[in-house]
């Protein structure tokens, strides 16, 4: 991971104030980092930090947006995830939050789904270095035989 993080923020409905709060107690850290958003997220933390922040808006999560972001960690391209989701509603695209959720512990990519894990991320002594997150090794699944 470079110096530099790309950061994922999503958040549901009725997580974004949520969302709002971390990111606006957090835009100065947040802001030296690139950040991509699903749709509607984004439109909100563009709000919430202004001119000073670089931010990616993908479609709204049940439009696509959680697949583009899973495609873009498979592509190695995220290297933080915070999505803060909502347990208390049933989403119309809970198979895509599933999808998001699996693929960032695939890459092994950290993860916040509520502020107190997200809170120490932020504060993590990682955040500023050039971590570089271990891999598993899937060339025996990849040369399974299929007979
Ligand atoms: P939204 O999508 O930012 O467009 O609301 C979030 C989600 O449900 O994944």
């Amino acid at each position: 991971m470079p110096i530099r993080k790309t950061i994922a923020l999503v958040a549901h409905d009725h997580r974004k104030q949520d969302l709002a709060d971390w990111v606006t107690y957090n835009a100065d850290t947040l802001t030296a980092h690139r950040l991509v958003c699903t749709g509607t997220t984004g439109k909100l933390m563009a709000d919430v930090l202004g001119d000073g922040a670089e931010i990616t808006r993908l479609k709204s999560g049940p439009l696509g947006g959680d697949q583009q972001l899973g495609a873009m960690i498979a592509e190695e391209r995220i290297d933080i995830l915070v999505f803060f989701w909502d347990p208390m509603e049933p989403q119309p695209h809970d198979v895509d939050v599933k999808a998001l959720l699996r693929i960032a512990v695939v890459y092994n990519i950290p993860v916040a789904c509520n502020r107190s894990t997200a809170d120490f991320l932020v504060s993590s002594p990682l955040l500023p270095d050039a971590y570089v997150p271990q891999r598993r090794d899937f060339s025996e699944y990849l040369g399974r035989s299929l007979d």
